[in-house]
């Protein structure tokens, strides 16, 4: 057998799994198709993964943890995934580059923030355009931020982001919210909250920093150039779970269904970090996810000797 486990995805789920099955004698190998890090390496600053040292950045605590990889032993391979057979002794990875065999696989491949779509957003994304409040919420204390959306996310997060901004703007696109009543009326009763309904968001302009928007009245037709510090977008999240159709189940919101100790429906096949469902997508939660899917493969091996 080449592999014990072959882990899919380089984010912190897949790092973490790679540093605990490494260290637990394995033979690892970590395929990424892209660059190591997932979401996390366009945040701009890491200030809520407990340890993480003052100015850590999303590239900088990823680069660390694929060292630690390495370190024990961790092979990386730059490779697509396309789907897994089961054999008699394991599973058959396929890929753009060919087939692997290993006795077990982790599937780390997460989430992406559905974006807007407008003109600058991919520009300035990690220069104030943020697509996650719990982790940047903090650096616009005082400022003035657009919240991009109408649902449950775009809501609460609106709600938590009154902490930190000075002045709240909810942009939506229809002329009601689609979030839950309760949020709503808080939201309404929220001396900081604003919104500009039947509106949405043509530009986000800014030099090397989110300046201003350009918001466009979808019943009227007028533009209009709102000086604004920092732009939330929650207008919904894609798990990268397209390659498991037919393989693996999937919730209604096309997430990975685990139990708690990160198994999939098929024995052998584990799923750790933000493509699974669960309440909290985090570093924190993805590498401790990321540890016990490692935990449990290196029982599973055991178990099968
Ligand atoms: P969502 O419910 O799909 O809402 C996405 C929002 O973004 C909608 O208001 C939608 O507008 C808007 N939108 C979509 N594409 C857009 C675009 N291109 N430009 C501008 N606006 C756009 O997503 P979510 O808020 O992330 O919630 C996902 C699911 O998780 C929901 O089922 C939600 O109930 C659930 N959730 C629950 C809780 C909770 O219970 N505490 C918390 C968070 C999320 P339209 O309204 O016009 O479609």
């Amino acid at each position: 057998m080449q592999y014990d486990t072959i882990i899919v995805g380089a984010g912190p789920a897949g790092l973490a799994a790679g540093i605990y099955a490494a260290r637990g004698a394995l033979k690892v190998l970590i395929i990424e198709k892209g660059g190591i890090g997932g979401q996390i390496a366009t945040s701009w600053e890491i200030e809520n993964y407990p340890g993480s040292p003052p100015d850590s950045t999303g590239p900088g605590l990823t680069e660390r943890m694929r060292q630690q990889c390495e370190e024990f032993g961790v092979e990386f391979a730059t490779r697509t995934y396309l789907r897994f057979e089961q054999t008699v002794s394991g599973f058959i990875v396929k890929t753009d580059a060919g087939n692997l065999e290993t006795q077990t696989i982790i599937m780390a491949t997460g989430a992406e923030p559905k974006l807007i779509g407008c003109k600058g957003e991919k520009e300035l994304r990690g220069m104030g355009v943020s697509y996650c409040a719990t982790c940047d919420a903090n650096f616009f204390k005082g400022l003035k931020v657009a919240v991009i959306g109408g649902g449950d996310t775009a809501l609460e997060e609106a709600l938590y982001l009154t902490k930190f901004a000075s002045e709240i703007i909810i942009i939506h696109r229809r002329d009601e919210l689609r979030g839950a009543k309760i949020l709503q009326q808080r939201i309404r009763e929220n001396e900081k909250i604003s919104m500009m309904l039947n509106c949405v968001v043509e530009e986000i302009k800014g030099n090397g920093q989110v300046e201003s928007i350009i918001v466009k009245n979808v019943v009227s037709g007028e533009c209009t150039d709102v000086p604004i510090d920092g732009v939330f977008v929650f207008v919904g999240q894609k798990p990268n779970s397209e390659a498991f159709v037919g393989q693996l189940e999937r919730d209604a919101r096309d997430y990975l269904i685990t139990d708690d100790e990160m198994h999939t429906n098929i024995p052998g096949i584990f799923a750790a970090g933000d493509i699974r469902r669960k309440s909290l997508r985090q570093v924190v939660t993805a590498t401790a996810d990321g540890a016990i899917a490692a935990v449990n493969v290196i029982k599973y091996i055991e178990e099968r000797k």
